[in-house]
């Protein structure tokens, strides 16, 4: 199982992240910033530890993906694509239908949106290819 699922389904379960992909009060900041944190390539961003910072609940709201340099974005991209490879059909809908409200995936794959078409040629075929492609498709206005 990828470490990306369970960190997905954690989150859905302990129902304390906000996971509203651009959530006027908060931006879904500790979510996009937590998930970067879990990444291999993580320690190794340049000037990790004064990029990163924690709110008073000691969780991640630094580093962004957006503010980092394009050559990591495609890094982290290339790290996130693995992970999603590995994501089942039952797993996809696990994830959905827990927080139907804010899916964790879809803001998963907002956050990635300025590689929306490359994340998904690494994707093709798999079912959260299929789910990327949905969104592709169908909310582009809301994007
Ligand atoms: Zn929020």
């Amino acid at each position: 199982m990828s470490w990306l699922y369970k960190f997905l389904l954690d989150v859905i379960e302990k129902k304390d992240f906000c996971t509203q992909c651009h959530c006027t009060t908060c931006g879904a900041t500790e979510f996009r910033a937590t998930l970067i944190s879990k990444l291999k390539i993580y320690s190794k961003i340049p000037n990790i530890t004064k990029l990163s910072k924690t709110n008073e609940k000691k969780r991640f709201i630094a580093p962004m993906y957006l503010d980092l340099e394009k050559e990591l974005q495609r890094k982290i991209v290339n790290e996130i694509s693995d992970e999603l490879r590995k994501l089942t059909d039952d797993q996809i809908s696990r994830l959905e239908e827990l927080k139907r409200d804010f899916p964790v995936l879809r803001c998963l794959f907002v956050e990635f949106e300025n590689s929306s078409d490359y994340l998904y040629s690494l994707l093709v075929g798999t079912p959260a290819g299929i789910y990327l492609k949905g969104m592709i498709e169908h909310h582009k206005n809301e994007y």
